[in-house]
Parts: C-alpha cells; structure tokens; sequence
C-alpha cells in the first residue's frame, strides 16, 4: 500500500460502509424502499459533523445534505457531490464480508461456494498487480456501487478541512436513498441543496467521466380480439394472445438489448399480460438520439399494421409515453461542467475518457431539475455481481480527481 497516511481512513471508511446492509427494494411502497438505508444515512450524517461540516443532518426521507464552506475570496459556483448508499436489489447485500487482498498476484481469485473472480473476464484487475484489491466473500455483492463514491467523497472532505492550501469553493454534499430501484431523485430537494452544478461519483473505471445517459420512451401495445365460446367459434373467434404472439415475433431481433452494444438503441418487451379478448404487451424503447426513439415508435406502427393485415378482426393500439431524455442534452448547455472534470481527471495523471451510460441516472433526473449533474468514475467493476471489486489504488484516484476538480472550478472561475 502506498505510504499515505490518509489511505488507511479511506479503505476504513468504505469497509465500515460495506457493512451496512442497504439494500433497495423495487416492489416496497414506503420511501425510502427499505428502512435500513436510514442506518448508514444516519451513520454519514454523523461523520460529516465529527469532520466539521455541523449542518450535516438527514432529513424525513432520509436524504443526507451538508456544507462545506469555501476557502477562496473569489466566487466560485457551488458544486454538488452526490453518492447513494442502497445497494442492487439483484444481489444480497446482507452480512457484507468485505475481503482485502494485499499484493494481487493476477491470478483468478477464488471465493465462497465457486465464484471466481477471473481477470480473463474483468482484465482490468491486471492493471493492479500488486496493489491491493477487495473483494466481498461471494456469498453478496461488496457495495462498492455505491459506498466507494460515499467513502470518496466523505475523504475528499476530510482532506479539504485539515489542509487549508487545497482551495475549493462550497461544496454541498448529498448522500441520497433508492438510487438502485430508479427513486434517488424522487424527493430530492434541489432547491434546498443550492448546487449551480453537481456530480454524482458512481462511475466504474479510473478516469472515466458519463455525460450521456439513453434517451427512453415505454410503449403499450394493446390487443383488442373477439372471443366467443371456442367450441361454436369458426369464422367468428379471434385471438388477442395469437395477435400479440405474431407481433413480438415480428420485432427485429438486431434491434434487441441481447444483439446491441455501445452506441445502438434497442426496443424491447418487457411483459405480456392478457387473454383472448386482451393482451397488453410493454416495450421499453431506448437510443441515445430522440430520431432513434421516433424510428422505433414509427417500427412499432408498422409492425402493429402488419398484424391488423393477417388478424384483421383483432384492434391494435400503440400508445407510447416518455420515461426519460439523453442528460447530454442538458449538459451541452454548460459545457464546463464536463470540461473541468476531464481536466481534474488528467491532472490527477489519468487518461480522461468520456463514457455512455446504456441506462438512466439520478444525474440525468437532475439534469432535467435544473441541475446539470455528470458522472464521476469510483474505480469499482462488475456491479451487482456477487464479483463486484474495487482496488484502493483507484479509490485514491477517485479522491485525487475530485481534489483536483475543486481546484479547477477555482482557477476557472477568476
Ligand atoms: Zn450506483
């Protein structure tokens, strides 16, 4: 481990955070979805106040907010750090057994009940050979997505209090609930937390910085068929379910999320619920361009009017809503919020990499509330695996590029 002697309080924290069972719950009601994410937001709010930002406090839906005052006389923007503390409801986040292997030797680490963990696999763990790399035991995910962004952000203030030469203007700080099941935003006061810009610290790989999210539309397709007893049904019955069968068989199977990558959009159904006299089918409709989105709405009519054609006496109706937009949208309209982080990136001596996310973000929700909110990357793969890993060495990197970002904004801002 490098001889810094703040490394060990950013590995402690995030061990102590990994923890915390804080796992969201997608089918729950309440808000937050699971109470004990309040455990590990209470937990934050404390070690912001022990840190000396006394304002730290959680609020009634458990969101986390704190300042850290400015030490420039000039006026910088307030810049926003964001990190969530729920964890994937796709993988258990119970009784995290966080494993810290010192020296990686680049070979496939071996975990509980056969999960291996295998650079042929996640190449990036042969950039870290002897460095120090965690794990959790294989029966959980670790967490690092997102208590690495949480533990990073958390140093970064702890480093900013007790060395005075590192110039920053305010900071806020947010630690928000229910990232995982799409609510991070839900309740999220932009208003009272008074950023001009922000960052959520959630990407993966050192050096990458996510200014894109897909722009997303959801579409029903409603089947209306004639249903008569089947035994006296000849020339009058006409099927609902063989309607929906037909038109499911006709999307393109080049333009599904198991055929698509990188920069393609995909259409795809996502339930088929019904019988003879009615069958709905859901699609989710995703490309990074609004054109692509309009392409697919314009396949679906298509394909809708290719069923009418062979089931004339079942009605077809596609109605089609918008779920969310590309954040780059917004972020092209204050184009330093992107440029300042690529720059933090370099001089924290990493290869900036502009990266697309092939989902939704809280930052892209809050693009759209008026707070232009990219990405910053944690340094963790293989989210929601039971795989999951992060090496210390990138976590540093993490806290280094927000260092260096505050320091950017300053300059910039003379
Ligand atoms: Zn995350």
């Amino acid at each position: 481990m490098p001889n810094d002697p703040a490394l060990p309080s950013l590995v402690e924290r995030f061990l102590r955070y990994t923890r915390f069972d804080t796992q969201s719950s997608e089918t729950s009601e309440s808000f937050p979805s699971t109470e004990k994410q309040r455990a590990l937001s209470a937990e934050l709010a404390r070690e912001l106040r022990e840190l000396g930002l006394p304002d730290a406090a959680v609020d009634a839906h458990g969101y986390v907010m704190a300042t850290l005052p400015g030490n420039v006389s000039h006026r910088v923007p307030v810049i926003g750090l964001i990190a969530h503390v729920d964890t994937s409801p796709e993988v258990s986040g119970e009784n995290v057994k966080a494993q810290v292997h010192r020296d990686y030797d680049g070979k496939p680490i071996r975990l509980a009940g056969d999960v291996v963990l295998d650079p042929a696999e996640s190449p990036q763990l042969l950039d870290h050979i002897g460095h120090t790399v965690i794990t959790s035991d294989g029966s959980t995910l670790l967490g690092a997505d997102n208590k690495a962004g949480c533990a990073e952000i958390m140093t970064l203030c702890e480093r900013l209090l007790r060395d005075p030469k590192l110039p920053h203007g305010t900071l806020r700080i947010a630690f928000t609930p229910d990232e995982e099941v799409g609510n991070g935003t839900k309740h999220f006061d932009v208003k009272a937390f008074g950023a001009e810009v922000a960052y959520t610290v959630d990407g993966e790989s050192p050096g990458e910085v996510e200014n894109e999210t897909f722009c997303a539309d959801a579409a029903t397709v409603t089947f209306t068929g004639v249903n008569v007893h089947p035994g006296y049904a000849k020339d009058k019955l006409a099927s609902a379910i063989k309607a929906a069968a037909c038109f499911v068989e006709l999307l393109p199977p080049t333009m599904a999320p198991e055929t698509t990558e990188a920069k393609q959009g995909y259409l795809h159904p996502v339930s088929v619920k019904g019988g003879v006299e009615e069958t709905v089918v859901k699609l989710i409709l995703r490309d990074f361009e609004e054109e692509g989105l309009r392409e697919q709405a314009r396949m679906l009519e298509s394909l809708a009017a290719a069923v009418r054609v062979k089931l004339p006496k079942v009605k077809v109706g596609v109605a089609i809503e918008q779920s969310y937009r590309n954040m780059r949208f917004v972020l092209e309209k204050h184009p330093t919020v992107v440029e300042h982080a690529l720059e933090a990136v370099r001089r924290a001596g990493l290869e900036p990499k502009l990266h697309r996310i092939r989902g939704g973000t809280d930052g892209a929700r809050l693009c759209y509330m008026g707070l232009p909110t990219p990405n910053i990357f944690t340094g963790g793969h293989l989210f929601h695996s039971r795989r999951e890993w992060i090496a210390v060495e990138d976590m540093e990197k993490a806290v280094q590029t927000l260092i260096e970002l505050c320091k950017v904004w300053v300059e910039k801002s003379r």
